[in-house]
């Protein structure tokens, strides 16, 4: 019986902190030479154990265990990082997937019954072009290629271009599509990045499914007037009616079971001797359920224009950007359920704040889940991003148990004999 070993993903995680971290944290940000180096220390271990290693046409690595079905069940995660990184994001995902293949190859002999794979998906941050999920968007058709074409980074270097050196076409980078051919199941772990399990005090969580998003500009047009001469009576002041708002998606929030942020304000003429004329808030709102994020965005609509009509200001709308709610695959939420009450004897069920390729590959149509392991602080995309090395260790045991859970799964669906 072969045996999987979390104390080494952890070993590999710090062996991996050593390579491709400076002082200010870690630097694999994608297609650069850091990223690279990651990448090949990485694709070195996957060929040690025995996997057949490629990269796609989007620059995605795939590490495969052929197994006695082309079914196959895709283990992602992604070794780039944002500048100045945390040790975890999307490198906890890609070694505890390498461990897990190392145990499946080893208890198999190198056939196990179903086709396992580890996907490094490239470049999940988008910290250098400002596009997330690149690798994953590519491989589900979902990315845009006009918009994709024309992104530049900092120095004035286009994607095509950057791509281009690390031996990447950018015209056939939605080809990396058919390597979802064979996919019959799609599993990620990742650190929350959040507060939800450390204030539960609970090290891992079943994850229903990522957000959908309303992102809105709200304009409130008043009139400009001397802050003197004019009686508050008589005002149209564009900004109280904006400001009424705050409070307001606190209660639609509330009531709704979502999250809603006006991340932005901006004022004219934005002088203190005048009242505000004009009022832009930003509006965001993120909800699991497409029918209760509509309703948010309804209600905000509804408050915005009763505002207006108070203070005898106008209101428009505009919608910057939406996303549609991508929930899991109810079977797969269930074996991440068990698989974790089975490893530390409680777990949660909990909604994705943040996007991750998961999302894009569910996309698609394959069932997938994904499993969240407790962040200390609640923080990431920062050097002090971190969980508790025990909470680490937990959360490969548990992965590994629901990656043998969805394969007997993949394996009954093919009607292939049951393990032996
Ligand atoms: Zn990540």
């Amino acid at each position: 019986m072969s045996q999987l070993n979390p104390r080494r993903t952890i070993d590999e995680l710090k062996e991996l902190r050593r390579l491709t971290s400076d002082e200010n944290g870690a630097q694999r940000v994608a297609f650069t030479e850091t990223w690279a180096k990651a990448r090949s220390w990485l694709r070195e271990k996957a060929e040690s154990l025995g996997a057949e290693t490629h990269r796609d046409e989007a620059g995605s690595l795939w590490m495969t265990l052929p197994g006695r079905s082309e079914k196959a069940l895709l283990i992602g995660g992604h070794i780039d990082s944002v500048p100045n990184g945390g040790w975890l994001d999307g490198s906890l995902n890609t070694l505890a997937g390498l461990e897990i293949l190392r145990r499946i190859h080893a208890q198999y002999d190198g056939k196990p019954p179903v086709t396992v794979r580890l996907v490094d998906w490239a470049d999940e941050e988008g910290a250098r072009f400002g596009k997330s999920l690149f690798g994953s968007s590519a491989c589900s058709g979902n990315l845009e290629m006009e918009e994709a074409r024309s992104l530049t980074d900092k120095g004035g270097v286009r994607l095509p271009d950057a791509l281009k050196e690390q031996g990447i076409d950018f015209e056939r980078v939605k080809e990396s599509g058919r390597e979802l051919q064979n996919a019959a199941a799609y599993i990620e772990l990742h650190i929350e990045q959040g507060p939800v399990l450390l204030d539960l005090d609970l090290p891992l969580g079943a994850v229903l499914g990522t957000f959908g998003v309303e992102r809105h500009a709200i304009t409130f047009h008043g009139q400009a007037a001397h802050s003197g001469s004019t009686p508050m009576n008589r005002r149209k002041d564009a900004f109280l009616a904006a400001a009424k708002m705050s409070p307001e998606i606190y209660r639609i929030a509330q009531r709704n079971g979502g999250v809603c942020t006006i991340g932005s304000c901006l004022t004219k003429p934005g002088i203190v001797t005048s009242v505000i004329e004009e009022c832009r808030i930003a509006l965001d709102q993120r909800h699991l359920d497409a029918a209760a994020l509509a309703r948010m965005l309804k209600e905000a609509r509804e408050a915005s224009e009763r505002f207006a009509r108070e203070g005898n200001v106008t209101v428009q709308w505009e919608r910057i950007w939406q996303i549609e709610p991508m929930p899991f695959n109810e079977t797969l939420i269930n074996f991440c359920d068990g698989a974790i009450r089975e490893t530390c004897g409680k777990s949660h069920r909990l909604p994705s704040g943040p996007l991750h390729d998961a999302a894009e590959v569910a996309r698609t149509g394959v069932p997938t889940v994904m499993m969240f392991v407790q962040s200390l602080h609640g923080i990431s995309h920062n050097k002090i991003e971190d969980t508790k090395e025990e909470h680490l260790e937990l959360a490969v045991r548990a992965f590994d148990r629901l990656a043998s859970k969805a394969m007997e799964w993949i394996a009954a669906q093919g009607g292939l004999s049951h393990f032996a």
